[in-house]
């Protein structure tokens, strides 16, 4: 027998985290609870995850390892109308203000939205024997032994929040609530130290509006995503949905927000990279009103560095990092830390929070860098501009306007930006020759070229 027992886990939030975590913890815990005050049903947008209406894409690893992990989801998706198609040769990229070649990777993107996403995933989960998912359940605060060691459970009021709070007892709770987690000041009321957090203030935000178009500016593209720049600050995301509608979301970094004006909106969509952005739905249909998503600063807390932390409890997802949103990681390393659980429970019968937080940070480390390289990349974004990230971007700028003519430098830009490549192997020699070859080169597709 084993020192603690894996009777039940307890998992605080039904977001991605939360069912990724739920799906590890169910091949070792006899009872998994997962805990949501939202009422969980099918694909409707919920107040929980405000950020579910926004464009959401899923990083070539994730997709990988969300297949892993649900056998077959990739064709579950695909025969509900999703679309899918290659990462690089089906969405159309525009970096600096230039369109990249498209290249085929051999990755998947399957263009589901947020709550599509989440509700396949969460069906899967709640399909499994050992999980429970308790939707409508407020979460209000943690119980620990007298003294404080260990967390011994949650308790938990319903939606009206009305009631007296019921008590969950368990062997594991994972915090998986999201940026707006409540771990730093549980830890204080429990006398342990809140972690250290590194930020980005970047000042943020997303505004988004569905349309039904008149023309296809797609051909057989899934998408049209002219990506933030600092010659081109202003960026957008412009997938087409299962239902036949399409999704703008128009992004503005540093205080130069997208508006949710009619007029304000077209004129932001007016300044995009991509022209065919605006030409698709300046005379389309709006199917509901814009909406906007502020996300004032990537926060990342420094978990690993602590030295105690309650027995029984653990913390990830965006709780732990909540990256810049327009590079796409955070599904993916909420895949990635779920992967990285499923290893420490087989190394530790009782969860070492502190080991774990070191493993999970060592699969933050590259995305972040990724993330804080990129924004540190606007002169208005405040960090230390070390050596290292000037020269990155420096040659990240070369890369980009090479791939603007050579598709293999596309490839392996996106291996690498969806976490299946180390950031190391856009240095190697045959690919830095490309760069340097191409990076001056005309591109043959003209910027905003439909097809
Ligand atoms: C605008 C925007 C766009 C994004 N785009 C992408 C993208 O393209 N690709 C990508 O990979 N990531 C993207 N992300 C990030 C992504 O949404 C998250 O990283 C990912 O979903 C993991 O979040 P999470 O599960 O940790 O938290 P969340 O998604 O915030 O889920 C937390 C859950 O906890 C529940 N909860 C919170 N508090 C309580 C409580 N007290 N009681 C009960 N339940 C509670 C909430 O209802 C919710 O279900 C984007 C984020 C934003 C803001």
């Amino acid at each position: 027998m084993t020192k603690h027992a894996r009777d039940r886990a307890v998992v605080l939030g039904a977001g991605m985290a939360g069912l990724l975590a739920a799906r590890v913890l169910s091949e070792t815990y006899k009872e998994v609870l997962v805990i949501d005050r939202d009422r969980l049903g099918g694909t409707e947008q919920r107040r929980g995850v405000p950020h579910g209406r926004h464009a959401h894409a899923l990083l070539a690893k994730g997709q990988q390892i969300l297949n892993e992990l649900f056998p077959g989801l990739d064709t579950e998706l695909t025969s509900a109308g999703i679309p899918a198609g290659d990462i690089a040769g089906n969405l159309r990229w525009y970096f600096n203000g230039r369109r990249l070649q498209p290249f085929d990777t051999g990755l998947i993107s399957v263009s589901a939205t947020r709550p599509e996403l989440e509700s396949h995933v969460r069906a899967r989960v709640a399909a499994l024997p050992q999980v429970k998912i308790m939707d409508g359940c407020v979460i209000r605060g943690l119980t620990a032994s007298a003294d404080r060691s260990r967390v011994t459970g949650v308790e938990v009021v319903d939606e009206s929040g009305t009631d007296t709070p019921t008590r969950l007892e368990a062997d594991l709770v994972v915090d998986v609530t999201g940026r707006g987690s409540r771990t730093p000041a549980w830890l204080e009321e429990f006398g342990y130290e809140r972690p250290a957090e590194d930020r980005f203030k970047i000042d943020l935000a997303y505004t988004t509006r569905h349309f039904k178009l008149k023309e296809d500016p797609y051909g057989t593209d899934l998408s049209i995503n002219p990506v933030a720049s600092p010659s081109n600050p202003r960026g957008a995301f412009f997938p087409r949905l299962a239902d036949g509608s399409s999704q703008l979301s128009l992004t503005g970094i540093l205080g130069d927000h997208p508006p949710t004006d009619d007029e304000g909106f077209l004129a932001f969509a007016k300044s995009l990279a991509a022209p065919e952005i605006y030409r698709a739905v300046r005379d389309a249909e709006p199917l509901d009103e814009p909406v906007t998503f502020r996300f004032p600063a990537s926060v990342r807390r420094r978990y690993e560095r602590l030295r105690r932390f309650p027995g029984g409890f653990l913390v990830m997802g965006d709780g732990v990092c909540s990256f810049n949103p327009v590079y796409g990681q955070g599904m993916t390393v909420a895949a990635l830390e779920a992967v990285a659980l499923r290893d420490h429970l087989r190394d530790a019968p009782d969860p070492d929070a502190l080991r774990f937080f070191r493993r999970i940070s060592t699969v933050i480390d590259v995305p972040w860098d990724i993330a804080a390289g990129a924004d540190l990349n606007f002169p208005g974004v405040e960090g230390p501009r070390t050596m290292k990230v000037k020269m990155a971007n420096a040659y990240m700028a070369r890369l980009h306007a090479a791939a603007a003519v050579d598709g293999a430098v596309t490839g392996a830009f996106f291996r690498v930006a969806g976490l299946v490549d180390p950031p190391q192997a856009l240095m190697r020699p045959s690919l830095a020759l490309r760069v340097m070859r191409n990076s001056s080169a005309k591109p043959s597709v003209p910027s905003g070229a439909a097809v």
